[in-house]
Order: structure tokens, then sequence, then C-alpha cells
């Protein structure tokens, strides 16, 4: 029997190891350098000018909304095509979620239908936008920026599948996601899945010295000490809570393992480039597999290689039988039994509800081995073969 194969894992090594083990011998367990460090080197890696780190993700989307102002009853458009974190931090503020099909090529928000949703009501109606590099595959986001700018709202780029990925602006200039030039705020993960792992573990960046100021108060129960923000001052002790905060944290620890794996980010990226290659070239004179649409001024950072296929349940069946592990991304959040309650059922976004019926995500992560990838490859053929 051979180890089974999954969808994506960590790869863990010695120097992460050892990194970690100096941080849990140091004064430190929550926040302290490492944070700063994990917090100035990935804000470099992406070109933001700020980073914050948190917990996860999740409660870096939380942070964001919280910090963009997110009321109860404001309206936001959130891609349907993403997990559901994504959608769900406008709900933890009482936000209403508005979905926005996707493109059919890139399974992105689609810019036309947004557009057609911002039309169709008077200025002002929605607060702003949460789009996600889903899979790996930058977005746009000068256009998105511009369109936001026309209805006077703000963006948060979901760069969880992305760090490393960029696209070209109007001007040919190379934006990394998650660089803060045209986002408010991006946001990415170091869930073992993604591309740099850290356990559990989130970071928000943002080039807004205000927002910036807001996710760090944020994240410590909206508590401050800087005298300069206080109301009155009793003494050395004295802090203010001023607003509603969480506790978001990360460790000191998780962060150290965040800075050593950070090292090996391009190498990974460029890992996943070379298995995408593998698999486009082994499936590309295969008719019934639609491999992921590739553009020439894009760098793909390939969090997940999606294929379409018609009998897409018969092929994670085969698969898994075969102990590969292959995934769905995702089923689409107005489908899901929470979303529905307000209004959202099949039929309302026919792009993303067809793609959902064919996707299927292939084993994708830098430690694969071309063995493994071979042996990927080959159970495949042999479906298409039956
Ligand atoms: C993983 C992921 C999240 C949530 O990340 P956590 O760190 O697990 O909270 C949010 N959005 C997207 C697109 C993700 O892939």
């Amino acid at each position: 029997m051979r180890k089974p194969i999954p969808y994506g894992r960590q790869s863990i090594n010695d120097d992460d190891i050892k990194a970690v083990v100096e941080t849990l011998k140091s004064d430190y367990l929550t926040q302290g350098p490492k944070i700063k460090e994990f917090e100035e080197k990935f804000a470099k890696y992406v070109g933001a000018k700020y980073a914050v780190a948190v917990n996860n993700a999740t409660s870096a989307l939380h942070l964001a909304a919280t910090a963009l102002g997110v009321k109860p009853g404001d309206k936001v458009i959130v891609t349907p095509m993403t997990f559901a974190a994504s959608a769900n931090c406008i709900r933890y503020c009482g936000g209403d979620v508005t979905f926005c099909d996707i493109d059919e090529e890139t399974y992105l928000m689609d810019i036309k239908k947004l557009r057609d949703i911002l039309e169709a009501s008077p200025k002002g109606t929605y607060k702003g936008v949460v789009i996600v590099d889903f899979a790996g595959y930058p977005h746009n986001l000068e256009e998105f920026r511009s369109l936001c700018d026309e209805y006077g709202m703000w963006l948060i780029e979901d760069a969880c599948h992305a760090p490393g990925a960029w696209f070209r602006d109007s001007h040919g200039k190379i934006q990394q996601s998650g660089n803060g030039v045209f986002a408010d705020i991006s946001i990415f993960s170091f869930h073992p899945v993604k591309h740099i792992a850290t356990g559990e573990g989130g970071m928000a960046t943002t080039n807004n010295p205000e927002l910036y100021r807001k996710l760090c108060h944020y994240r410590t129960h909206g508590i401050t000490k800087d005298p300069s923000l206080l109301q009155k001052n009793d003494g050395g002790w004295y802090y203010e809570m001023q607003d509603l905060g969480f506790n978001y944290r990360l460790t000191d620890f998780q962060a150290a393992l965040g800075v050593s794996q950070l090292e090996r980010a391009d190498k990974g990226l460029e890992r996943r480039q070379a298995i995408a290659r593998k698999y486009d070239a082994a499936f590309s004179d295969i008719k019934d597999i639609k491999i992921p649409f590739r553009a020439d001024d894009i760098y793909h950072a390939f969090h997940l290689y999606i294929i379409q296929v018609p009998d897409r349940k018969g092929l994670y069946d085969f698969l898994h039988e075969n102990d590969i592990y292959a995934q769905v991304h995702y089923v689409p959040l107005h489908l899901m039994p929470y979303y529905r309650q307000f209004g959202n059922k099949p039929g309302d976004l026919p792009v993303v509800e067809k793609y959902y019926e064919h996707c299927l995500s292939l084993p994708m992560f830098p430690t694969l081995t071309d063995e493994e990838q071979e042996y990927v490859i080959e159970k495949v053929k042999e479906f298409f073969r039956e």
C-alpha cells in the first residue's frame, strides 16, 4: 500500500524546528520580538508598508472588516467561490452579504457582473467588496480599485491563496498580491495547506497608517497605553480600553516558524509552477479535461491546481480508491444552508454553480515528489481510458 497523497500539505524542516525550539527557550511565548521580525519580513516579501500578525486568517478578516467600520445592515459584495471566512467576517460585524458571480475562465469575481450589481442600485448602497485571489490567480486589483473609488467603496483582498503572486498594472509595472497599493487591506493565512505554515496563523497587510493602527488596536482588546491617545493618565500602569476589541494575537514561537518558512517561500512557488507545468503538459491532449487558465502577464501562485471534468464525482471516487485525496474547492457560499436563509438559492449565480459541478483540485504542494505526481497523472489518464 502506498502512502495516501493529499491535495496539499505543509513542509517542516530542521531549520523550522530549530527556530521554534529557540523561541520556546526565550523570554517571550506570546507577542515578542519574533512577531515584529515576522511582520517586517512578511511586509517586505509582499511589498506592503505594514503587516499585522494574528492567530488565523479568519481573525485577520474580522479585524479588517472591523477596522473598515462595517456596521449592522452595511451591504458588502463578496465572491461566492471561496472559503466561508471571506464572507463570514462581514456577518460577524452584522453586515449583509451580496454574492457576485465569477468569471468562467479565471474563477475570480467577474468585474463586469460587479459593475452590473452596482449600477442596479443608487450609489452608496454598497460599502465595500471582498475579492479572493482564488487558487493563487492574482486579481487585477487596479481595475477593482478604480471601480471601488467610483462608488466610494473599500476593497478587501483575501490573498490567502496568493502570497508571491503578481499582475502587471496598466503601466506595465509588477504589482504583488497584498502590496497595499490598491486594496485597503489584504489577508493571508498560515494554515498548513497554505504556502507558509505556522500551525494556525494569519496576516493583514496595508499601506494606510490609520488602518494599521486600528488593526493593531482591535487585535488586543481595543486597549491602548499610548499616552497621546489616553483620555486621562493615572500613572505608569494606566491603560484604557477604548473600543471593543479581541485577543487575536499570534504566539512568538509560531512567528519564529513563519520567519523560517518565509525563507523558502520563493522556492516553494517555483516548485508549484513546475508541478503545474507538468500537469498542464500531461492533460492538454485529453479533451475532457479543462486545465487552469493561463495568462502571460500574471504570476500564478498555484495554491490549488484545479481541473474541470464532465464526471467529477466519478474521478473523485476513482482517485480516492487509489489513495489520491483530490478535493473540491469550494461548495459555492450562496448555496450554504446558512447563506440560503438570506434568500440566496440555486440558479442565482449560474457560472459558479456550473463550475462547482465539474471542478476538482489535484495534489499540489512543494514536497509532492515527481514519482507521486507521475502516479497521480497515470491514475487520471487511466480513468479517462476506461
Ligand atoms: C484558508 C482560507 C481562509 C481562512 O484561513 P484561516 O487561517 O484558516 O482562518 C480564508 N480565506 C481563504 C480564501 C482561505 O483559503
